[in-house]
């Protein structure tokens, strides 16, 4: 058998079957896909392979896929901390946005969190963003993989005057990425508060024709819940319930406050839950009751939510949040076990999105979305268990490979289809204009 790459690690976690451990196995790919998982003896004599790589020590697991962000935020990471949800948007994130948010903003802003995501081991992340053409364009060029949201509001922004004219720009986006073999699109309705019941119901019926996931933010405070009882007489989730929102296309993010018969209609339909645990503490929204989810039968993934609210995009230490926050929330200490944590960041986040048959686990005939992760540090030593010690004590300092379709996008930690100095020196003129113009003063190195 020919190969374009076999890799020889110690482990590798395919993530499906669930819980297994492969040990002292290779992985060979050709043409971008996974050609094969096999004995190392084995692979060394069946397998003719362009370039071989010795990994030592290392863990292979599938690109973790973080299924909730807004990647160009990242250029707002620590502009405005320790705040509730709502005091944060109105007061701080929504005028800097209005003020700020153009175009080269976003390009930058994107390429900044597309390095920080591939050093970190996200081969795949959705984003829900203005300018989404834009943020499609920064992760294409780096080679990543991306959902990118076609984002909805009522009111207007710098990227489009009216509900329609969102829902037309991101069309125009849909249509041009129609065909690109790593960006797909969703609907981006930002929030059952920020979009009214008409253009939350053209999103329904285009989102169905199109056949594209619906990702909106819902349930994140108490205080939605309460304002919805006033404007509308109806809990969000109800309400999109009624415009016919709930189904298997709907990615609910956030989902803090929910009573058993949500849950149970969210598994009836098939809707998945995105869990930002991280965004959730910090923002003081809520907890996600991801045990019971999981036990109705709702596929549940994880998200880091925006640099603004978080204020990183690692989805290894999100993963680690949201194991330990589960058993907390649950009182069980065998709630979302490690095994469970990494299937939530890389399997889950996949089939929320409809993209489980071509990514979320190391398998044959899907796409060589894979990440090797150096567990010789001292940090994750001994090793009784590979899974346990890379949800529970990696850093993402210790990624060290990352290859999407095949093709390598970080060597020993570094990339190779970005220019990290050139984006993080923009990164920073970003911050000098945004400060100056904000009034407010910008740490120094
Ligand atoms: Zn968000």
């Amino acid at each position: 058998m020919h190969a374009d790459l076999l890799l020889h690690p110690t482990w590798i976690l395919p993530v499906d079957p669930a819980d297994s451990c492969l040990v002292e196995h290779s992985l060979a790919i050709a043409d971008g896909r996974i050609l094969a998982l096999l004995p190392s003896g084995q692979a060394r004599e069946q397998i003719q392979a362009e370039r071989v790589l010795d990994l030592p020590g290392h863990v292979l697991i599938p690109g973790l896929v973080n299924a909730h962000t807004h990647a160009a935020m990242t250029l707002m990471r620590g502009l405005a901390d320790d705040l509730p949800l709502m005091t944060w948007l109105n007061d701080h994130i929504w005028p800097a946005e209005r003020r700020w948010v153009d175009p080269d903003f976003v390009l930058a802003g994107t390429r900044l969190a597309v390095l920080e995501m591939l050093r970190g081991g996200v081969t795949c992340f959705n984003d829900m963003y203005f300018f989404p053409a834009v943020t499609a364009q920064a992760v294409a060029e780096a080679g990543q993989r991306a959902v990118v949201g076609m984002i909805v509001l009522d009111f207007p922004s710098r990227f489009a005057e009216s509900a329609e004219d969102y829902v037309a720009l991101g069309l125009q986006m849909h249509d041009r990425y129609r065909d690109h073999p790593l960006i797909r699109v969703a609907f981006a309705p930002h929030s059952p508060y920020a979009v009214s019941d008409g253009p939350l119901t053209r999103v329904r019926t285009l989102a169905d024709e199109l056949e594209v996931p619906i990702h909106v933010h819902l349930h994140e405070t108490q205080d939605e819940i309460v304002q919805s009882l006033q404007a509308h007489g109806e809990r969000p989730f109800a309400r999109l319930d009624r415009l016919g929102l709930v189904g298997p296309g709907l990615v609910a993010i956030h989902m803090t406050q929910l009573e058993d018969d949500e849950i149970a209609r969210l598994a009836e339909a098939g809707g998945h839950v995105v869990h930002c645990p991280e965004s959730n503490l910090k923002l003081a929204s809520g907890f996600c009751p991801v045990a019971r989810l999981l036990e109705a039968g709702v596929n549940v993934a994880i998200g880091t939510d925006g640099a603004a609210s978080n204020n990183d995009l690692n989805l290894l230490g999100e993963m680690r949040t949201a194991a330990l926050l589960a058993k907390g929330v649950a009182r069980s200490a065998s709630a979302v076990p490690a095994a469970a944590a990494l299937r939530m960041a890389t399997l889950s986040g996949a089939r929320a999105f409809g993209l489980d048959e071509e990514i979320g686990s190391l398998e044959p005939g899907k796409a060589a979305d894979v990440v090797a992760v150096d567990l010789g540090d001292s940090h994750t030593q001994p090793i009784y268990s590979p899974v346990s010690q890379l949800v529970y004590a990696a850093g993402r300092h210790q990624v060290r490979h990352v290859w999407v379709a095949g093709r390598q996008l970080i060597r020993d930690g570094q990339p190779l289809t970005l220019d990290a100095a050139s984006i993080i020196a923009e990164a920073r003129l970003w911050a000098e204009r945004i400060a100056a113009g904000e009034g407010r003063m910008l740490g120094r190195g």
